[in-house]
């Protein structure tokens, strides 16, 4: 398929309350959409790295620059042909995987498109639905936490994830411990601590946690082996995952237990599905990761969460949990099963099937550009 043309947005999206996590506090959203055209097909993308460098290197602004100026030229008017091709045109450009991200991900959407099929099918899935875990950051209270947690279980969420930073660690974890004893917990430090900690992390192991996502530093893989070894609790990489270089390495190294794989933080969905096949063949199980992205965001996130070895209940959000009204259309709703747990459904439609509004996405756009300019 040539590209015929590429508009890129990078928009603010409000958050009905401020996102709380290791490294500060987020009131809005910052996300980068991209729209491919090809043979009268219009397909969306989006990456969500946030405001601030703060969770990866990159950020929002950096990324609609790095895409305007550098990937989106190295790809219109190109023939491309598969995943693989598109990464290829990308390669010699180094890192950025949230820039290329958001194009990877949109050429998916086309090619699914283009085929007519649901995106997860196209990406071999076999499953159109799968349950969600309950998040909670960091709050004002224990009671404020210990009502929201309670409130979840109630919902039926299969499992709970914790934000975990100085000041919200080990009272809050045994607070939460005594008083939910039997239920799924894991905590997400987002790369709060360093391998001098080791002592906290043992006393993390006598909590029964199912995981501890990403304790040490955003691009460390050996000190995380050091950790793993030391404790009993598994380790899941996140942030340090930005690769299926990374992930062999860090699988090869034994720094984890498990991966969590968001398309964003690894370049696509192109890698992400290279490093789920990756872990599937050494044991390693994976859930999918959010960056509370808009639906369009959330729907590939979704068609990903469906291949096999995605065992741990994902981190896919409705658009109500976050957003006032989502930047896209449908929004994301869970459904519960049979059993009244909550899971996430592909829609039946060609693609991702969702798409921003028109008048949502002018609105909260900050920038954009079109290639041919
Ligand atoms: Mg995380």
């Amino acid at each position: 398929m040539r590209i015929e043309a590429i508009d890129i947005y990078h928009v603010a999206m409000p958050l009905i309350y401020p996102w709380r996590t290791a490294y500060g506090e987020d009131a809005a959203i910052e996300s980068v959409l991209v729209c491919l055209r090809s043979e009268g097909l219009a397909a969306w993308g989006e990456a969500a790295p946030f405001a601030a460098p703060c969770y990866s290197p990159e950020w929002a602004a950096g990324v609609f620059h790095c895409v305007r100026q550098w990937l989106a030229p190295a790809l219109i008017d190109q023939d491309i042909c598969s995943g693989d091709a598109l990464q290829a045109h990308l390669a010699h450009f180094k890192g950025n995987p949230f820039a290329k991200a958001a194009l990877d991900t949109a050429w998916w959407d086309l090619e699914a498109q283009r085929q007519n099929l649901p995106l997860h099918r196209l990406l071999g899935a076999t499953r159109d639905r799968v349950p969600v875990g309950a998040d909670f950051g960091v709050m004002d209270s224990h009671d404020d936490l210990l009502k929201g947690i309670a409130a979840a279980i109630e919902d039926k969420f299969p499992r709970v994830k914790l934000k975990f930073r100085p000041g919200w660690d080990l009272p809050m974890l045994a607070a939460v411990r005594k008083q939910f004893p039997d239920h799924t917990f894991h905590i997400d430090c987002n790369s709060g601590y360093r391998l001098s900690d080791v002592n906290l992390f043992r006393a993390v192991d006598e909590f029964g946690l199912a995981m501890i996502e990403q304790p040490l530093q955003h691009d460390d893989v050996l000190d995380h082996a050091h950790l793993q070894m030391a404790i009993r609790t598994p380790v899941c990489l996140d942030e340090t995952v930005v690769s299926l270089d990374r992930a062999r390495q860090a699988i090869d190294l034994g720094s984890c237990k498990y991966v969590n794989i968001k398309p964003g933080r690894v370049g696509g969905l192109t890698p992400a599905v290279a490093i789920h096949d990756l872990c599937r063949e050494a044991g390693i199980p994976c859930w999918v990761g959010g960056m509370l992205e808009s639906a369009v965001g959330a729907r590939i996130c979704a068609a990903l969460a469906m291949l096999d070895n995605f065992t741990y209940p994902a981190d896919i959000f409705p658009s109500s949990r976050f957003y006032t009204e989502d930047l896209a259309d449908p929004p994301l709703e869970l459904t519960p099963d049979a059993n009244g747990v909550p899971h996430v459904q592909v829609l039946d439609a060609p693609g991702t099937g969702a798409r921003p509004h028109p008048e949502r996405l002018a609105k909260l756009t900050l920038a954009k550009a079109s290639l041919p300019g």
